[in-house]
């Protein structure tokens, strides 16, 4: 074991007066991101590289979230029915928004009652109509393509993880800390996170909370 060990050090070098640190070796900036993590596991896999996964990873969302909506994505989050799938036992495989369908992901983010009305509020906030797609990646892309200008879409792709993975924190509350399901606050949650992803990581936007709430169209054009 002793030579074992010393043969690993010997490939080691030891800077003197420098700090250890952890070094994230994949990428070229030697520190965590989401999209690297993602390209390391999607390396072999040609189908990833669509243009819906490149326009994900520009958002604005904390990496967290990103995350979590290319699980949504992919169909990797662990709803009821992946549960299942995989074998798990258990009680219900009933969605706990709505207690009506199967918990699979299409029908908690997008075909869902519940999930349908925080949509709603959304598009009446940002002045758009349109009956959208259950299927994750059309739904994404169909979201995304409602947005005509090239100006500020990248917020509104950070708006569509706002809402999927605030439905999913909210779908979480409700099974571990109990509560009663409400649509208004998901989306006034969606609404003040990704207004403070944005403003955090927009160098040069400065627009109120109010503004945000009030206008966000006229918000959307000041970031590039
Ligand atoms: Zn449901």
């Amino acid at each position: 074991m002793a030579d074992q060990l010393s043969q690993l050090l010997l490939g080691a070098g030891v800077v003197p007066d420098e700090v250890d640190r952890w070094l994230w070796k994949v990428g070229v900036f030697q520190y965590f991101t989401v999209s690297s993590a993602y390209n390391l596991v999607r390396k072999d896999n040609e189908e990833d590289s669509s243009p819906v996964f490149n326009k994900l990873w520009r958002s604005k969302a904390i990496p967290f979230a990103g995350l979590m909506a290319w699980r949504v994505l992919e169909n990797k989050l662990v709803t009821r029915v992946n549960l299942s799938r995989r074998g798990v036992q258990l009680e219900s495989l009933r969605c706990v928004l709505c207690g009506k369908e199967e918990e699979s992901g299409s029908h908690l983010f997008f075909g869902c009652s519940f999930a349908w009305r925080v949509w709603c509020l959304c598009y009446r906030w940002l002045g758009i109509l349109f009956v959208s797609h259950i299927e994750p990646k059309l739904n994404f892309d169909q979201f995304r393509m409602s947005f005509s200008s090239e100006t500020g879409l990248v917020v509104w792709n950070t708006i569509w993880v706002g809402v999927v993975s605030e439905i999913w924190s909210h779908r979480n509350r409700l099974i571990f800390k109990r509560g009663v399901a409400d649509a208004s606050e998901v989306f006034a949650l969606v609404q003040v996170k990704v207004w403070s992803w944005v403003s955090t990581n927009s160098r040069s936007v400065s627009f109120s909370y109010s503004d945000w709430c009030l206008e966000p169209m006229e918000c959307m054009r000041l970031v590039s």
